[in-house]
């Protein structure tokens, strides 16, 4: 996708603090973020959410939760984190490519705003 930031960071043509990859995901963190560890982690295909990503590419899918558990685990967070897919502009979606948010280092509050 031409206009698409993630597949950009992917690529390498925008720069991000990647933390890390694996053969099918990058993880790299928010500019934005709202815990001491928030990271983004992505398909390196490009999907616009995480159904589109789970019905065409099922291990990709997995692989997304995987890598973020071990994100939570290098940053010494393995038991307490909170992962969050925002689907549709209505659920505070703004990026139409896949990202599994990482959330982790503070207390967490439910339910979620
Ligand atoms: P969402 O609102 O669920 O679509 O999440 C998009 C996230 O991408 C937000 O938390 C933004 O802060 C984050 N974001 C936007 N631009 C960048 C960027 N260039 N590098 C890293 N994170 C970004």
């Amino acid at each position: 996708m031409d206009d698409c930031l993630f597949c950009k960071i992917v690529a390498g043509e925008i720069p991000a603090e990647v933390v890390h990859t694996t053969e099918r995901t990058v993880a790299f963190r928010d500019v934005n973020p709202q815990a001491p560890t928030h990271v983004l982690v992505v398909p390196k295909d490009h999907y616009a959410d995480a159904a589109a990503l789970a019905a065409g590419d099922p291990e990709t899918s997995a692989e997304l939760v995987r890598t973020a558990a071990a994100v939570a685990t290098a940053e010494g967070h393995g038991a307490d984190y909170r992962l969050v897919f925002n689907t549709g502009a209505g659920a505070g979606q703004t990026v139409f490519h896949t990202h599994l948010h990482v959330l982790a280092g503070r207390d967490l509050g439910w339910p979620p705003g």
